[in-house]
């Protein structure tokens, strides 16, 4: 049994107190704190090794390059993947816009169609869009039933029925960062695939890489993005997985620095992967960082995170399902399936006022779209509350969140 309130000692910023209320940080799904670990790590890059890397003979820059391309190897450790598939991003929507921008341009034409699901963050939708709108080619959508799974078939909108010889690409969020349900992501892939091999399968991994065990083979996919900072890492550090064979058939997104193998005046080669995705100084410390997280995470263990997680969200489930007022989104009730984030709304209270309250009391929780306007329109709901959790989160945390809803009913008066 994992012990939550220890674990929380290794995060500084969890023993905040917050209008006079210890911090009961419940929007992990938007970022993660960082722990001690992580911490150090940078500050001991910073204070002992920081160069520029790649370009120098001296130590400096040898051992800050070392550290980079260990974080690398350490990625790739972590989902199954080789060295060489393993590009640095900024974060999640970068990774998706460097495969829509140079596969996308490269590869669809007028009338070629994309398959998303509706229930994407925007940054699955828009760069999608910028893409379509240049090449002719069409954005359709995978549909949802009313717990929040994704069809695979039967409807119009399920996968089964979009796809058709025009279909390019199918790119699917793992976990929605609203509904919080485990996409089998693995069964749309296959049934893409065996549609058609060449249909490209991108997953949006930023909300399951922190919480499920991600296997490059087992999902099927052709690219995987996630962020750092979602994961305990720092901002500014994503992955994008990619396979090499794919890879090494696109084109380079940005140019610049390190990219290159050889520049003329009038043209350039390119460098080797993964270093051709990777223009100009990279975030190194927020590599070195990254590596040190996911260290961290493996240390503490999938199976006790999972565990953790999965005994809060099934406490909260109850919890909210016994207020009149409150509306859960997807899912009611547990199962393997639901991961450890939850949205709601109340009947009568605007998802900002709740926050609001909630704030007041130390409780923190996202309001609002969520990044996610097409689904909400979809669901025909203007915003909602959302909570999620991580592996030190606690039920007393739950029940202080319970309280400020109660409290937010009796100020609003419901
Ligand atoms: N996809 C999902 C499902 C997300 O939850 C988020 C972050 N809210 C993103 C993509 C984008 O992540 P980032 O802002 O780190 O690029």
């Amino acid at each position: 049994m994992m012990n939550s309130n220890k674990l929380k000692s290794d995060f500084p910023i969890l023993s905040r107190q917050i209008h006079g209320f210890p911090l009961a940080y419940l929007d992990n799904a938007a970022t993660t704190q960082k722990p001690i670990q992580v911490l150090q790590a940078l500050e001991d890059y910073y204070k002992q090794h920081n160069a520029n890397i790649h370009r120098g003979v001296h130590v400096l820059s040898e051992e800050a390059t070392q550290m980079y391309e260990q974080a690398r190897q350490t990625v790739a450790d972590f989902i199954g993947a080789k060295f060489e598939e393993i590009i640095f991003t900024r974060n999640t929507t970068e990774g998706l816009n460097l495969i829509a921008y140079s596969w996308g341009l490269a590869n669809l034409k007028k009338d070629d169609e994309i398959i998303l699901s509706i229930a994407e963050h925007h940054s699955n939708i828009v760069p999608w869009q910028i893409v379509a709108a240049k090449t002719g080619a069409v954005i359709k959508y995978i549909g949802i039933d009313e717990l929040g799974n994704l069809i695979l078939q039967g409807s119009e909108d399920s996968l089964e029925r979009l796809l058709n010889e025009k279909t390019k690409i199918l790119s699917l969020v793992h976990i929605s960062n609203v509904i919080g349900i485990i996409n089998p992501v693995e069964q749309f892939f296959g049934k893409a695939k065996k549609y058609n091999p060449d249909i490209l399968c991108v997953l949006d991994g930023a909300q399951s890489a922190p919480h499920v065990n991600l296997d490059v083979v087992k999902l099927k996919a052709d690219f995987i993005a996630f962020s750092g900072h979602k994961m305990l890492g720092p901002m500014g550090i994503g992955v994008l997985w990619g396979r090499k064979e794919i890879l090494e058939n696109m084109e380079p997104f940005l140019g610049g620095g390190d990219m290159i193998g050889e520049v003329y005046q009038d043209r350039f080669t390119t460098n080797e992967l993964p270093y051709k995705f990777e223009a100009g100084t990279p975030n190194v410390e927020g590599a070195i960082g990254l590596a040190a997280a996911i260290n961290y995470i493996r240390q503490i263990g999938w199976d006790n995170i999972v565990e953790h997680e999965k005994n809060l969200t099934s406490y909260c489930l109850e919890k909210l399902s016994k207020l009149n007022e409150v509306r859960i989104i997807g899912p009611k009730k547990m199962s393997a399936a639901k991961a450890g984030l939850i949205s709601f709304y109340h009947e009568q209270i605007h998802a900002h006022d709740l926050a609001q309250v909630l704030d007041s009391v130390g409780v923190a929780v996202r309001s609002g779209h969520h990044c996610a306007m097409p689904l909400h329109e979809y669901l025909k709901i203007s915003a909602s509350c959302r909570t999620s959790f991580y592996f030190y989160n606690t039920k007393e945390e739950i029940d202080r969140m319970i309280e400020g809803i109660k409290k937010a009913e009796k100020i609003f008066r419901v």
